[in-house]
């Protein structure tokens, strides 16, 4: 038998720069196509169930996702003090959707993702984060977030999520202080922005502290950071940056503003305010 017939079979993504690479061993691909957006690939895996795959970038797997949606979505939510209206960009596997919607008093959730065919398909091979696709407070809004949020009416959102892809391409535009600055005018007074942005270990700089100082020269009154693994993400942790319109961080992000009466699996009332504790080497001011 050839050395090859011996090794399975990995979707291999490498992070060039960092020269490190994350594999799964993968049993078949389902489906690819090249999107108007990007070319998508989902596979069956043997250990993580599928995965999707944007652009050759892993963007989720059915058994590890959850880390990364709880994250984006509870403690900011658990942090506002009335989270009525909320606005999606990106986020088109509508995971994030779906754990904004267990919060009872969300009034709607509008998800605004640039391609229609990752919703189409997460519906298809992720069935299980599209159970609130028909919840009446659910909203689809299929178009640039960029261009969305600079026609939203100013005052008019308690919480904008940012689940977009890598800050390259159609989601370049999501890690500038002019969308900052447009979001900031579409945010209720207590307005909240949670956005991805990328592992500690390798964008600590480069994206963390500079995101954090673009949001406060864009207008927001403070910034934190929240910190979670992500098995399938480079490094393997992965981070949010949270911006507050009016709060700050001290009052707003140690502990939930009401009961955790959800049902999670990674996020807990205790992790609400130890998400937030940083490294020494995340510490140190820019
Ligand atoms: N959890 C993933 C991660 O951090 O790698 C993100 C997953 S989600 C599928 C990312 C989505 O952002 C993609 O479906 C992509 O189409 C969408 N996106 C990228 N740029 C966008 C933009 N300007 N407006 C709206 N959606 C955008």
């Amino acid at each position: 038998m050839s050395k090859d017939a011996l090794e399975p079979s990995l979707f291999n993504e490498l992070f060039a720069a960092e020269g490190a690479s994350i594999g799964l061993q993968v049993k078949e691909l389902l489906h690819k196509e090249q999107s108007p957006y990007q070319n998508i690939e989902i596979y069956d895996t043997t250990h993580f169930g599928h995965l999707m795959v944007l652009d050759g970038c892993i963007m989720l797997t059915q058994r590890e996702n959850f880390i990364y949606h709880e994250m984006m979505s509870h403690p900011a939510l658990f942090s506002h003090p009335a989270p009525q209206k909320v606005v999606i960009i990106g986020g088109g596997d509508c995971g994030t959707l779906q754990e904004v919607l267990k919060h009872p008093e969300v009034e709607t959730a509008l998800q605004v993702e640039l391609d229609q065919r990752v919703t189409e398909l997460s519906e298809q091979y992720f069935p299980e984060l599209c159970q609130s696709n028909n919840d009446s407070r659910a909203g689809f809004y299929f178009g640039d977030g960029i261009q969305w949020i600079k026609d939203a009416k100013e005052h008019s959102v308690d919480i904008i999520i940012i689940d977009s892809t890598d800050p390259v391409g159609p989601a370049e535009g999501l890690f500038s202080t002019d969308f900052y600055r447009d979001c900031h005018r579409a945010l209720k007074t207590n307005g909240i922005l949670v956005q991805q942005s990328e592992s500690p270990l390798f964008h600590s700089d480069s994206i963390i502290k500079k995101m954090q100082n673009d949001l406060c020269g864009s207008g927001f009154n403070d910034t934190l950071v929240r910190t979670f693994p992500q098995p399938v993400y480079p490094s393997g942790w992965w981070s949010c940056t949270v911006g507050f319109k009016a709060g700050n961080k001290s009052t707003q992000a140690q502990n939930p503003l009401r009961p955790v009466n959800i049902e999670t699996r990674y996020y807990t009332e205790e992790l609400h305010g130890a998400s937030t504790k940083l490294p020494a080497f995340m510490l140190t001011k820019k």
